[in-house]
């Protein structure tokens, strides 16, 4: 089996390559893959054609195949990859104005049991690569020609998966995305969102390139948050906090905190002053997110004005924001990524965005 480049840093580019390319070569194909972003090695022109067939004899470039692409009345799009071994996994990109947020998954499925996602009901697969990672941001660029510079795209760790319990491939990727001579994005414009595997928040917290941190709160009490997200039982919201208050923002940063509302579960006013007295003493900012409803969720969303009061109590001590729902229509929300193509979903009526 050919071996895939995405996914090697620079200095596994100059060793592993040695045997065929001097160290300049090696550079230039790194620089081909991640700064030019070329998709083929017949499209780096920079290097003659006897060595890009001698890289065609034993690798490839490694980037998932589009297998399908759903197209959401907001402009949102949801894509539908597939891996060398056939597996896929989801990738969305969100326009808004010249702004592009990219939401991409971190592992096939997810072990983790929240209550409220559909990923959820997959379990878990596998873990993905750095390659995979990176790749599903180089398809979602190409695919929507944002050639030039990336200081209007942001990547946010949201998609299928729980990013902490494939660190070691997020960070690679990280330092992939956030090289100068690699992909080019800045550390600023990239979010991993958690649902608080607390071991692994120290872990992220030493390491020299890390995306911004999100935790996943999404109740006011461990009793609540223990059903909600059993994972809990093992982390238990105290504890999580704690780990918040140690963990080491940057100057330019803030810890944020998302809160899928519930209605009639997690979503009244007294949840909410709740929610600020946790994270008084944090510097933090909130996301509020309405559910989005999927098959066999055992949940409703809150009607917008629960929202908006919830959101006024927290407003009053830290900034506190409404994620707006992108790409419901076509299944591309927060909570809603699955495997596509599984009847349950096929069989689920289509929601208009709002
Ligand atoms: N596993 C990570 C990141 C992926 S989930 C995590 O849990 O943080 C990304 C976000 O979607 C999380 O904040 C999660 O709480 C939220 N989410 C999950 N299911 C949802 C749903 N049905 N509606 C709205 N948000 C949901
Ligand atoms: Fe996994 Fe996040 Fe979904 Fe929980 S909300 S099951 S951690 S993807």
């Amino acid at each position: 089996m050919p071996e895939p480049l995405l996914g090697l840093e620079k200095v596994d580019f100059e060793n592993h390559l040695a045997s065929i390319l001097p160290g300049y070569r090696a550079a230039q194909l790194y620089t081909a893959l991640y700064r030019q972003r070329c998709a083929s090695f017949s499209a780096i022109t920079t290097l003659p054609a006897a060595l890009r067939s001698a890289l065609e004899a034993d690798y490839v470039v490694g980037r998932p195949e589009i297998a399908q692409r759903f197209e959401s009345i907001d402009g949102t799009r949801r894509y539908l990859l597939r891996l060398h071994d056939g597996k896929t996994v989801e990738t969305v990109l969100m326009p808004e104005g010249e702004r592009n947020t990219i939401c991409v998954s971190t592992q096939v499925g997810c072990p983790v049991d929240c209550k409220f996602c559909l990923t959820a009901r997959m379990g878990l697969e596998r873990n993905l690569t750095a390659g995979e990672i990176v790749g599903q941001i180089l398809v979602t660029l190409e695919d929507n020609h944002l050639t030039g510079g990336l200081d209007r795209v942001n990547v946010v760790f949201m998609g299928m998966g729980e990013p902490l319990l494939n660190l070691p491939s997020v960070l690679k990727a990280t330092r992939i995305l956030t090289d100068p001579a690699g992909v080019g994005l800045s550390q600023k414009r990239i979010t991993l969102s958690t649902s608080g595997i607390i071991p692994k928040l120290d872990e992220l917290a030493a390491a020299d390139v890390r995306p911004k941190l999100a935790i996943s709160l999404n109740a006011s009490t461990e009793e609540s948050r223990r059903q909600l997200m059993p994972i809990t039982r093992k982390y238990h919201l105290s504890d999580l906090l704690e780990a918040c208050a140690r963990y080491p923002l940057r100057p330019w940063e803030k810890l944020t905190f998302e809160y899928v509302l519930l209605k009639d579960v997690n979503d009244t006013d007294a949840d909410a002053r709740r929610v600020v007295r946790l994270l008084a003493n944090l510097n933090a900012i909130v996301n509020l997110i309405a559910l989005n409803p999927g098959p066999d969720i055992p949940f409703e969303t809150p009607l917008p004005e629960r929202v908006t009061s919830f959101q006024n109590i927290l407003r009053r001590t830290m900034p506190c924001f409404v994620r707006k729902t992108r790409g419901r229509d076509i299944f591309a929300a927060c909570g809603q990524l699955k495997r596509t193509t599984t009847p349950e979903i096929e069989q689920f009526p289509i929601l208009t965005a709002p």
